[in-house]
């Protein structure tokens, strides 16, 4: 069976954007991308799917998620970093069995509802790995690891490993798993070394939180500030007299395949290490700006040719799982830290949401373009009653009317997991089941 989707306007990525244009897909994969005649006449007799006064493109990917932290909206807005932390911290233990999957399962759908096809997650209790397995959802899902330097790291690799067995059979094919060290201040380099020894053994990816915020410079470096007195009921954090990204890079746990969240406090020097090294950067342009972190500097990362991808980071502190107001926060974060317009362009950004993931995940042979003999994840942004259906460019029309509501569908692997409309019913009972959760948080119901 071959499904064509058809658009007034496609955005390939990497390839010349088409007005009037179709995607051809058989089992799974694209077979073809071109004009609406030339693809229709390749494939008559198949299923069509017209989107009308839409952009049509890859599936977004989300570079880093917490899909569990779904309904955190809101909490602890404004404190400072440290305060912010201990806040998240103290209202985990109130939460009742079922609703970190609950809310991991909304995280799912609010994605696909998103544009998003692919997500690179950093799993606490690994309900991710059920939650994208059931919507449908490429992810990687990297368990995440703490020790501090009072911890035994081959302990610590050996209770994730089992972790990593439990949750692989809740896998389907498109689900991966990973490691994900939390951040240099909550593991210490000695277990940091050693997840990453066995994350490279097993070919798995790792991802960690690095340069993110002052305080965490502070307490790697001297062991003190708001993050150390913060976490000092969970862990002892030692003095490095190093900053973060020197002393993973230091201890040669920058190499392809780690996947370094943030990046924010990064200097020029910092940046030649990180594109020689072959790691990517991911970056979380609200999250940064809510918790008044900073502004990563990604003109820098670019011009160095460091694999970028964008993340929503969780609603902790980035509100929502809204990819498209992500990207949009990612422009306007570039440019006002850049103090020019050219600093991100629309097209750059887009390349970054798809492309740059894919990259940065290790998955740009499969994923991240619509390009004939890649997997078919793609989805579609309703331009009606908006400016961008009288067509200019595509990548601007799709990074400023984008929004969950715009999402038309958003195709995985050459499935439909996500249709607006259709999904209505479906997205009320996760709202539903997760936002008891929510309520125990908040404190409220006791
Ligand atoms: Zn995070």
């Amino acid at each position: 069976m071959t499904e064509v989707y058809t658009a007034d306007q496609v955005l390939p990525v990497g390839a010349p954007p088409l007005r009037q244009g179709a995607v051809a897909v058989q089992d799974g994969l694209i077979v073809a991308v071109g004009s609406r005649p030339e693809v229709l006449g390749a494939f008559p007799d198949a299923q069509l799917e017209e989107l009308g006064a839409a952009v049509l493109l890859p599936a977004l990917i989300n570079a880093h998620t917490h899909l569990e932290y779904a309904t955190y909206g809101g909490f602890g807005d404004g404190l400072p970093f440290g305060d912010w932390l201990a806040d998240h911290v103290a209202r985990r233990p109130r939460l009742a069995p079922g609703d970190v999957e609950a809310a991991a399962a909304l995280g799912a759908l609010l994605c696909l509802q998103s544009g998003v096809g692919t997500v690179a997650d950093a799993s606490y209790s690994g309900a991710a790995v059920a939650a994208a397995s059931e919507a449908g959802l490429r992810a990687i899902v990297h368990l995440e690891a703490f020790g501090g330097p009072d911890a035994d790291a081959e302990g610590v690799v050996a209770a994730l490993r089992a972790r990593l067995a439990t949750f692989a059979g809740e896998a389907t094919p498109l689900v991966r798993l990973g490691v994900s060290p939390h951040s240099p201040y909550s593991v210490a380099p000695a277990v940091f070394a050693a997840l990453d020894t066995f994350a490279q053994s097993d070919s798995l990816t790792v991802m960690t939180h690095v340069a993110e915020s002052a305080a965490e410079l502070e307490a790697v470096a001297a062991g003190t500030g708001p993050i150390a007195d913060a976490l000092r009921s969970l862990t002892r954090i030692e003095a490095t007299g190093q900053h973060s990204l020197d002393l993973l890079a230091g201890a040669g746990l920058l190499h392809p395949g780690v996947i370094l969240v943030h990046a924010v406090h990064v200097n020029a020097g910092q940046i030649a290490v990180i594109a020689a090294s072959g790691a990517g950067v991911v970056h979380c342009p609200r999250s940064n700006a809510i918790l008044g972190c900073g502004a990563a500097p990604i003109a820098g990362l670019r011009a160095a040719g460091v694999p970028i991808g964008i993340g929503s980071d969780s609603p902790a502190s980035a509100i929502d799982f809204d990819f498209w107001a992500e990207l949009r926060a990612a422009l306007l974060t570039a440019r006002v830290r850049e103090g020019r317009p050219d600093a991100l362009t629309a097209d750059a950004v887009l390349e970054l949401a798809t492309l740059g993931g894919a990259r940065v995940l290790g998955i740009d042979g499969l994923v991240g373009s619509l390009a004939v003999g890649k997997r078919a994840d793609l989805t579609a942004v309703d331009l009606t009653d908006t400016p961008y259906g009288v067509a200019e460019n595509a990548a601007t029309a799709a990074v400023f009317a984008g929004s969950p509501e715009r999402t038309l569908l958003t195709v995985v692997d050459g499935v439909v997991r996500y249709r607006k409309g259709a999904d209505t019913e479906r997205l009320a009972a996760c709202w539903a089941a997760a936002l008891p959760g929510r309520t125990r948080m908040i404190g409220t119901d006791d």
